[in-house]
């Protein structure tokens, strides 16, 4: 089974990323901050993480940071999801080791497939217009 880590400290974005990717068939792991992400990293090999770069306290690029000396995950693709306000910052993800970003709020009817696109090594897309 498809395993994603899904980073995120907005509840109502949580549940609903995890509500979908659930529905099609992968499995969810959650973390809300940055050092709960760093801890299930540890714990678990996922083919993707996804994560939300607006964090309270250590935010997503620092994750990254922290994941890339982390040599384990080294190859584990790493999706951005950003907010419509920090569009034009989207390169600032890709230099911080992001195989590309998914905007929020998300497109409900592309998101799993867009997913499953990172995964299997689709690398940097255009966002959806
Ligand atoms: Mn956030």
């Amino acid at each position: 089974m498809t395993k994603v880590l899904v980073v995120e400290d907005n509840l109502m974005n949580m549940e609903l990323v995890t509500f979908i990717l659930t529905a099609g068939g992968i499995d969810v792991t959650q973390a809300f901050d940055g050092p709960e992400a760093l801890d299930k990293i540890k714990e678990k090999t996922f083919d993707l993480i996804l994560l939300d770069i607006q964090l309270p306290g250590m935010d997503g690029i620092e994750v990254i940071r922290n994941i890339n000396t982390d040599k384990v995950v080294l190859n584990t693709p790493i999706v951005a999801l950003t907010a419509h306000a920090m569009q034009g910052d989207e390169q600032k993800f890709i230099d911080a080791g992001c195989v590309g970003y998914i905007s929020k709020p998300i497109d409900i009817s592309t998101f799993v497939e867009r997913v499953n696109s990172y995964i299997a090594g689709g690398g940097a897309k255009p966002e959806d217009t």
